[in-house]
């Protein structure tokens, strides 16, 4: 994999050399996907009631038993008590672990951003202290950046550290609020201010000064636990900085790449789940004389559920792929926002559809779909909102090209090129490609420098590169398929609509009319009766009982 391709944002210079897809899972790899999707289904679905009433030992006890499993071990080193596995494992079992909300965040927040702090950033002490804890999940762990009055605007946190007199440790001040685990967690990882730097701490529930407010009364994700983080002179051994001091900053964006990632795992782990019950229920339910699922507009919903999670799954794995094979967090950091927008989003839909399906018994309390429908909300939420990842993917792929890293601006001059000498691709991804190119070089030439401050094309560039993506991912998993063919046909329908939106926002007159003729020329493609094909993919899944890829 070293194509220019293949390195972070390579994907705007054209399709990958190698994807990595489920396909291709190795024996051990299929092995983790089955023993966390076992546990899931046969440990954590049978509690989940339990977990709803927020019944914390029974969260915690489930967590221990995952760890016996090695389910929390697999990011952290074997010298540290873990399995030294790579962040492809990690998403198999974020993603088949993904059955019930409540539990997937709770495991996301323990292994994911606070277990990967110390991996990535721990001093060989602290690896030796806290890993083999975390590995078994004997301690829990937490991370707690945000505060009341800094979310998406992390870096105006207050909280403060500051050396004692006799410099053994440092006494935290301050509240976070929000800090998943906050009620169970034995080891929080916390960000406060030392002088006009932040420093990231490891801080111990038993520490002097930590306390927890209470529980937030949420709209999902009941069963796990979000308070403050109550910080009071609290007493943190100088030994126990974390990355160095005033490092804070780095450790808390490095470590949201990897969370965000992992949460766009667990959120397709969390669609398969979905489909599975909603194809299930349309099979068994009955109107009009027949089976729900027999009814096209029934399917249609399907195979939107089925198509959509195709297409974030093959990004998700593609990406799993890209990061395991280059060491550090920050190379697909534009790739993470892209997974972490992507299927939040994807989720969403899946869920709408699943109560949808479900008619009224979707809508009344209890049910799994209602419960689904509120649980997938936050991920649009956390680890950055999606207006902050859509902003950060575009101005992280703007800031690579002007540091000479990523070859953006001659690919816009060559799509240029290409598009005023008349020749035009027939491939569906590269029209999309050349599509966002076109949109990316007018904004540059409009805005220049300034580009970066102005979030609505930004916004109109990541959703074109998000498009492109997931085409991307798609065909490079499986070229010509039903399913390539409909997420092509589709994702172009959406671009064209995107890039003309863009187009207007940045051109008038007779150059809009010129840029849409471009646009015009560039997106030209037969239509695809996408309405039978989707049958067929909702006829497929209805046949297996869920999601059928
Ligand atoms: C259940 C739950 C669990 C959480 N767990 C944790 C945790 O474990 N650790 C932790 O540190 N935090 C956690 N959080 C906090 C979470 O990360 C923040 O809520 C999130 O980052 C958003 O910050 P905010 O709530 O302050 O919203 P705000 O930053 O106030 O944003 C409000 C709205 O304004 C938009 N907005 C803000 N700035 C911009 C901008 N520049 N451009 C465009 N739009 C903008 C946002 O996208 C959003 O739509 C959790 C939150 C929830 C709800």
């Amino acid at each position: 994999m070293d194509s220019e391709n293949d390195i972070g944002g390579g994907f705007v210079l054209g399709a990958p050399t190698a994807t990595f897809t489920p396909e291709g899972f190795s024996e051990q790899q299929r092995l983790m996907a089955q023993t966390a999707e076992g546990f899931a289904q046969d440990v954590v679905v049978p509690a989940s009631e339990i977990i709803e009433r927020q019944d914390l030992g029974e969260l915690r006890r489930l967590m221990r038993q995952a760890g016996e499993l090695g389910l929390t071990a697999v990011d952290i080193p074997e010298a540290y008590g873990g399995l030294g596995l790579d962040l492809v494992a990690s998403a198999i079992v974020a993603d088949h672990l993904a059955v019930q909300g409540s539990f997937s965040v709770t495991f996301g927040a323990h292994a994911g951003i606070a277990t990967l702090p110390l991996v990535y950033f721990g001093s060989e002490e602290q690896k030796r202290r806290y890993l083999p804890k975390l590995a078994t999940a004997e301690w829990i762990g937490a991370y707690a950046l945000s505060e009341a009055g800094a979310g998406s605007d992390a870096l105006a946190l207050r909280a403060e550290g500051r050396l004692a007199p006799d410099g053994t440790h440092y006494l935290l001040s301050g509240e976070k609020m929000w800090i998943s685990n906050a009620g169970i967690a034995d080891l929080f990882t916390v960000f406060a201010r030392t002088g006009d730097k932040i420093s990231a701490f490891l801080v111990e529930a038993g520490f002097p000064g930590v306390a927890t407010g209470a529980e937030e009364h949420k709209m999902g994700i009941q069963g796990s636990s979000t308070r403050p983080l109550l910080l009071r002179e609290a007493q943190v051994p100088v030994e126990n900085v974390l990355g160095g001091v005033g490092e804070g900053g780095h450790v808390a964006f490095q470590i949201l790449n990897a969370g965000r990632f992992k949460l766009g795992a667990a959120c397709i782990g969390g669609a398969r789940n979905t489909i599975r019950e909603a194809v299930r229920y349309a099979a068994e339910r009955h109107a009009f004389g027949k089976p729900i699922a027999q009814m096209g507009l029934v399917q249609q919903m399907i195979a939107d559920m089925v198509l959509a999670l195709y297409a974030s799954e093959s990004a998700v794995y593609r990406t799993a792929g890209l990061m395991a094979a280059h060491s550090g967090l920050d190379e697909f950091a534009a790739e993470c926002s892209i997974v972490k927008i992507d299927a939040s989003e994807m989720l969403d839909g899946v869920v709408d559809r699943a109560v949808q399906i479900h008619g009224g018994n979707g809508f009344v309390r209890g049910n799994r779909a209602e419960q689904a429908y509120r649980d997938s909300r936050v991920n649009r939420i956390f680890e950055g909102t999606n207006e902050i990842n859509r902003l950060l993917l575009s101005g992280m792929l703007l800031r690579r090209a002007q540091k000479g890293r990523l070859g953006l601006m001659a690919a816009v001059q060559a799509a240029l090129a290409e598009l005023m000498s008349g020749t035009a691709t027939t491939e569906p991804q590269e029209q999309a490609r050349k599509a966002a190119l076109l949109i990316m070089g007018l904004a540059w030439q409009k805005f220049g420098e300034g580009l970066v401050q102005e979030e609505e094309a930004l916004a109109a560039i990541a959703d074109l590169l998000i498009g492109v993506y997931r085409m991307q991912s798609v065909e490079a998993r499986a070229p010509g398929s039903t399913a390539a063919t409909v997420i092509a046909s589709e994702a172009l329908d959406t671009i064209e609509v995107q890039a003309r939106r863009a187009l207007a926002m940045l051109s008038e007159g007779d150059a809009l009319r010129t840029q849409l003729a471009w646009l015009r020329r560039l997106l030209k493609r037969e239509a695809v009766n996408v309405i039978a094909l989707r049958r067929a993919v909702a006829e497929q899944a209805i046949e297996r009982g869920g999601y059928p890829f």
